[in-house]
């Protein structure tokens, strides 16, 4: 078979090695003759597996011991409920700021549960997309805690810089389509969540790493299956975790951390997206309409300029092995995400093929 890349946003393309490793045990799994999905997650040989991923997570991550880590069901917009459900205390209000669609929607989630104070941090440099530095952020004395997506998966926006409000602003970050892709310092931050389908394994499973002295706040009429405080206490086991992607997310961080860690995936990410960009931007075909400073190194959003070619683009780009490449509905255009498991050739095979679809259409 020829190869493919697949530039899907998520669930995304996983690391080949891996599940050529998940394959060979699939069946027959540290020869107990069942596969690992068919154990009981309470069972010593499954907890083995759980302790290990929370280990090598925490070792690439370097997570503080004041943080607990949780496995957890719901995604992404699991936590847009979680957060306020388990943080907002008696405060009432939370900052949101909104620097994409889905900072947008977090806030739109909790106002069922507190009122947002929705700082629209979002700007204009040069006629580009951008988002006002921290230091700008009207943040809301007394607000329970400051939420915000460091990368906005669908506008392919970063915030990169780091929080640095004060010890008395819990800053809470939706991590789904970054985390791992550079290295973080987990203690600026009160809560960080992910979905896992992006850069951790498989859909199915949530990672959130909480610092100890925000749990136990959780309101009454938070799901116990959202609540920090019980999945701490359960060791994220109050229910039936998601074992296989629990499993496979374990496969990737050891992947991972034989590639050298985040900060040497940071550096391929870096090389990665500065080929994409510099090829469109050396081009009048192609255009990204974000600033350099807010441009994601995971999701590349670009458009063409002549958008009755788009069909084309998607159609050749496919029998070209270079998979889901079609923009988000609501932007529109072309995305492309090249998380860690996109390699660098992955990343100039698009390069290449958009070269060669602008001398031939352009
Ligand atoms: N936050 C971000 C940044 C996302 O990219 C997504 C999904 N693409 C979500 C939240 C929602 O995640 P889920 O579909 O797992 O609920």
């Amino acid at each position: 078979m020829t190869q493919v890349f697949n530039f899907s946003s998520g669930p995304a393309m996983l690391p080949a090695d891996v599940l050529r490793q998940a394959q060979e045990e699939l069946c027959d799994w540290n020869g107990l003759g069942t596969s690992v999905m068919e154990i009981s997650h309470r069972g010593k040989a499954f907890i083995e597996v759980a302790e290990q991923a929370e280990k090598d997570l925490r070792d690439l991550l370097h997570i503080p011991q004041n943080y607990k880590v949780l496995f957890c069901h719901g995604g992404g917009r699991g936590q847009f409920a979680a957060v306020p459900l388990n943080l907002a205390g008696s405060a009432g209000v939370a900052d949101y700021v909104d620097g994409g669609y889905w900072a947008e929607s977090a806030a739109k989630e909790a106002q069922k549960y507190l009122t947002p104070n929705v700082i629209d941090a979002c700007t204009t440099v040069d006629g580009l997309r951008a988002i006002k530095p921290m230091s700008e952020w009207q943040l809301t004395k007394g607000a329970a805690y400051l939420h915000y997506c460091p990368n906005e998966t669908i506008d392919g926006i970063a915030i990169d810089e780091t929080p640095a409000f004060g010890d008395d602003v819990t800053v809470v970050a939706d991590y789904s389509s970054t985390i791992l892709s550079s290295p973080l310092d987990v203690s600026r931050f009160g809560v960080i969540y992910a979905g896992a389908q992006k850069n951790i394994g498989p859909a199915g499973l949530t990672l959130v790493i909480v610092r100890e002295d925000l749990l136990g706040k959780a309101n009454i009429a938070c799901p116990s299956i959202l609540d920090y405080t019980v999945l701490a206490k359960n060791d994220s086991m109050f229910n039936t975790p998601p074992t296989f992607a629990w499993y496979l997310a374990g496969l990737v961080f050891k992947w991972l951390k034989a590639k050298g860690g985040v900060a040497a995936m940071d550096k391929i990410n870096q090389q990665k997206a500065e080929l994409l960009y510099g090829v469109i931007d050396n081009s009048d075909f192609y255009r990204n309409s974000v600033a350099a400073a807010n441009r994601s190194r995971m999701n590349v959003p670009f458009q063409l300029a002549d958008s009755a070619l788009d069909a084309v683009f998607l159609e050749e780009s496919f029998a070209a092995g270079l998979h889901a490449l079609k923009g988000h509905r609501v932007v529109g255009g072309m995305r492309a995400s090249i998380y860690n498991a996109m390699p660098l050739e992955g990343v100039r095979a698009l390069t290449d093929f958009m070269q060669d679809f602008e001398r031939r259409h352009g």
